[in-house]
């Protein structure tokens, strides 16, 4: 379907908004991958934003929210409807908290939190994408993840905006409540950091990040992890003994370890890549096409179906 003219002329009326017809989506994601998008619309302030969510509810137009795109498989055939985002970026201090748009380069407030010597942000360096799509996915690293520091975020729904504590957030690991009522879409987020001395925290930070860049170099076309790790208490019994007890961290053990003994490094379809040195990553190494990625994605859930017994689940998200 495409956006009737009708919707798209409403959608011109909304101050701080603005739309791009035909855009190829492949340039608003890390992997470079996906078709194009009947209209982009940014924009700029919640109450744009909110109007925005509202007409193309109100006209039942397909709509998706996006962030920075960094955890996004986006379909070869693009998204016939409206991709809209929330560009807003405000970072304000009120004591030892921080009132965020979703908008924000997470870096960006991370790289604020320390300057501003307060901890709470530090390992969570080098995590790329935008704030809304961090609180969404519960982002985290190096066993520290979002919620810890989360105290409310504000969210519309088209209708109103309501306020959601971090209770009513529901996060778990690498899950939130917006990601199973996606009616919901965050536009700020308040988090309670503490006070901590700013050149330790970027001691701290600047190791994680030389860490994370030789994973991940910054023009690598990827989305990170793509599958989640796994629970270990919710692993078959059987699958639980053949996993080395030191591998187990917080509870949790790396689905690369079983994506490696499936035989994942070094897999290749077309230009889509899984790292030599990491079987959880699959990268774009030239001209790949989402079709090429979601192939590789099946066959390692289904080799890890057929050798373990369980399910593997992703944590990139799809726009198909
Ligand atoms: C090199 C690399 C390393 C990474 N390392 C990590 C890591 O260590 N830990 C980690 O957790 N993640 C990691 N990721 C994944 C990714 O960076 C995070 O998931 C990030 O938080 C996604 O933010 P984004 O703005 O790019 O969201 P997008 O990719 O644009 O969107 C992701 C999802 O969030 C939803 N969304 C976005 N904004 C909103 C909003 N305002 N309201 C409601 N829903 C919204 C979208 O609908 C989509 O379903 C990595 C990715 C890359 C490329």
């Amino acid at each position: 379907m495409s956006v009737p003219a009708a919707a798209l002329s409403r959608l011109a009326g909304i101050p701080n908004l603005s739309i791009r017809r035909n855009v190829s989506l492949a340039e608003y994601t890390r992997f470079g991958l996906g078709g194009p998008a009947d209209a982009l619309v940014d924009a700029q302030d919640s109450a744009a934003f909110h109007s925005a969510l509202q007409l193309t509810r109100g006209f039942d137009l397909p709509m998706v929210v996006i962030g920075g795109g960094t955890n996004l498989i986006v379909s070869d055939g693009g998204f016939p409807g409206i991709v809209l985002r929330f560009t807003g970026s405000l970072i304000e201090r009120d004591g030892n908290c921080l009132g965020i748009e979703s908008g924000a380069v997470l870096q960006d407030v991370v790289d604020f939190s320390i300057n501003h010597g307060l901890a709470g942000l530090q390992t969570m360096t080098g995590i790329p994408g935008w704030v809304g799509g961090a609180v969404y996915g519960n982002a985290g690293a190096y066993g520290h993840s979002i919620q810890e520091v989360v105290e409310r975020v504000r969210a519309t729904n088209g209708e109103q905006v309501v306020e959601f504590s971090t209770a009513e957030c529901e996060f778990t690991y690498r899950e939130s409540m917006f990601k199973r009522r996606k009616e919901w879409v965050i536009l700020s987020t308040h988090l309670r950091l503490h006070r901590a001395d700013a050149s330790e925290l970027r001691r701290t930070a600047e190791g994680i990040r030389s860490i994370r860049d030789e994973k991940y170099p910054p023009s690598m076309r990827c989305a990170g992890s793509i599958f989640k790790n796994l629970l270990f208490a919710k692993l078959p019994a059987s699958v639980q003994s053949e996993v080395p007890p030191n591998l187990v961290r917080e509870g949790k053990v790396p689905s690369a370890w079983f994506l490696e003994r499936i035989g994942a490094k070094g897999m290749r379809v077309g230009d889509i890549q899984v790292a030599t040195y990491h079987a959880n990553l699959l990268y774009n190494d030239g001209a790949g096409t989402s079709a090429d990625l979601i192939t590789v994605i099946t066959e390692l859930k289904q080799r890890v179906r057929e050798r373990f017994g369980f399910e593997l689940e992703e944590e990139v998200q799809y726009v198909i």
